[in-house]
């Protein structure tokens, strides 16, 4: 079967009901099968609504955004920050990617600095509360590119 596009509004909550992201007032997000543009375990069973369904998928820390890994802990020289001040909580990009993941300042000494690069999600098991709005084939145009082009597709 053809990769196909799928449109749909969602409502993602934590295991302690914090609403952490929704589509509600915006366009709904658009994804093309198989580009790894959502992540897999909300794919996997998105895959099996038709246009109009409404479902809550339950989605695994693992199958979500991972889990927490120590390696991705760094603790790195406080000389070694250029900037006068830093504290718990402040977020540095190591690209100017706009996906990139931020390095999160989850300690502080007086000779370190400890950064979290982990995924502000992994170790979480997620909530999603969807509704598909639209599902259509592929274009040809899609396909090469290896992603959708939004609901009503676009140039870019
Ligand atoms: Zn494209």
């Amino acid at each position: 079967m053809n990769p196909r596009v799928i449109s749909f509004h969602y409502t993602l909550t934590s295991p302690s009901g914090e609403t952490l992201d929704s589509s509600e007032g915006k366009e709904p997000l658009t994804y093309l099968e198989g580009a790894e543009q959502i992540i897999p375990g909300l794919e996997n069973q998105m895959g099996k609504l038709k246009a109009g369904d409404k479902k809550k998928i339950l989605v695994s820390a693992a199958d979500g955004y991972g889990l927490r890994e120590e390696k991705y802990v760094l603790k790195v020289p406080r000389k070694q920050f250029q900037v006068e001040e830093v504290k718990v909580g402040d977020e540095y990009y190591s690209s100017e990617d706009e996906h990139a993941i931020p390095f999160k300042v989850i300690a502080l000494s007086e000779s370190e600095v400890t950064l979290d690069a982990n995924h502000p999600l992994a170790g979480m098991d997620l909530t999603f509360d969807v509704e598909v709005t639209e599902i259509r084939e592929a274009t040809d145009q899609e396909l090469q590119h290896g992603h959708a082009h939004g609901a009503h597709g676009h140039d870019h």
